[in-house]
């Protein structure tokens, strides 16, 4: 409360806080009063209190994110993609086309990122481009496909789904569902992906702050699905030489902040083949449980995100590169 305020003004707060269900604890100093205000989601109730008189600043002590934080499961949780466990000791790769583009490339794409070590395999079926005139991807016929190649590979299956309305669709081919970074606020799709109950790979949106990525996952969350694996893929700056900014800070800071497994997409982070292997390698020091890289057997040909998509050789040289690494980091303490 404000030095002015009089004893009527924080009489009257208190009054307002108890109307609305929250319980008041009041600390009266020589000079001011301060208020404090207890219960789930008291900071919901910030506009509504700003307009009582006596009041100097509202202020924000939890988090407003409560089942994404790690005050609410101090353990790293784990999260299993079609039997793989997400978020435990082994960095796991995700790798395949950024699109899926026919049923041969797919087939051969997932045979040889298995071959190296991938264990799920990602290409999108639906495509959120940023022109409407780009590839948006073939649909139904391409989660066929990528049912068809977890048949025949067994590696598990991830792709993304853009619209509420097809989230059933995908859960009968995916292990998983994508959230796009075009779409991490589009709440209507985070509560249908969160009813569906499958795993959800939640991507930061492009400009939007770490909190409100997990305030994002607390969407999720809230539905009673607990598979929320975060995925960082880069940020808006002012630099443009690359696609995005990477922010690799938030892997360490996320963690800190929440017990969900965080993997890297150092793909669409960076915009640059030639900028993966270093950023996956950076990711994986960071503390990423994972990363989500896109192959394509010939870069040059892809009908999307080709200049950022590693060819076979490239993938080889970062899947040994990954295992050297992961020889001398060890996991990090919760
Ligand atoms: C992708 O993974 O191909 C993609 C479109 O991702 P993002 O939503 O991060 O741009
Ligand atoms: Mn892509």
């Amino acid at each position: 409360m404000s030095h002015q305020a009089t004893l009527a003004h924080v009489e009257a707060v208190i009054e307002r806080v108890v109307e609305v269900g929250l319980q008041p604890e009041v600390t009266r100093g020589e000079d001011r009063s301060v208020v404090a205000v207890v219960g789930a989601n008291a900071y919901a109730y910030r506009e509504a209190f700003s307009h009582l008189p006596g009041i100097q600043e509202i202020l924000q002590i939890s988090k407003p994110f409560k089942l994404a934080s790690r005050e609410f499961l101090p353990h790293n949780s784990v999260v299993h993609v079609g039997g793989v466990p997400v978020g435990g000791p082994e960095v796991v790769m995700m790798a395949g086309p950024c699109s899926v583009e026919n049923e041969e490339m797919l087939i051969h794409t997932a045979r040889f990122v298995k071959s190296r070590g991938a264990r799920i395999l990602r290409g999108g079926a639906f495509k959120p481009r940023t022109s409407p005139y780009s590839f948006q991807g073939l649909g139904e016929a391409g989660l066929k496909m990528l049912a068809t190649a977890r048949d025949e590979t067994g590696l598990a299956v991830v792709s993304e789904v853009v619209a509420p309305a097809d989230v059933d669709l995908l859960c009968r081919y995916v292990d998983m569902l994508q959230v796009g970074t075009r779409n991490m606020q589009n709440y209507a799709l985070l509560q249908e992906v969160g009813r569906s109950g499958k795993p959800v790979l939640l991507k930061r949106g492009m400009s939007s702050t770490i909190e409100e990525w997990l305030l994002a996952a607390e969407y999720v969350l809230s539905q009673g699905n607990r598979g929320v694996v975060l995925c960082e893929r880069g940020i808006r700056t002012f630099e443009t030489s690359t696609r995005f900014t990477l922010d690799l800070n938030a892997v360490p800071m996320v963690r800190q902040l929440s017990h969900l497994p965080v993997v890297v997409d150092p793909s669409q982070g960076t915009g640059r083949w030639a900028l993966v292997r270093p950023m996956s390698l950076a990711a994986v020091a960071a503390g990423a449980c994972g990363l989500i890289v896109e192959v394509h057997p010939e870069p040059d040909l892809a009908l999307s995100d080709g200049a950022q998509s590693l060819d076979f050789d490239n993938f080889t040289t970062l899947m040994s590169d990954l295992q050297r690494l992961e020889a001398v980091t060890t996991p990090q303490p919760a």
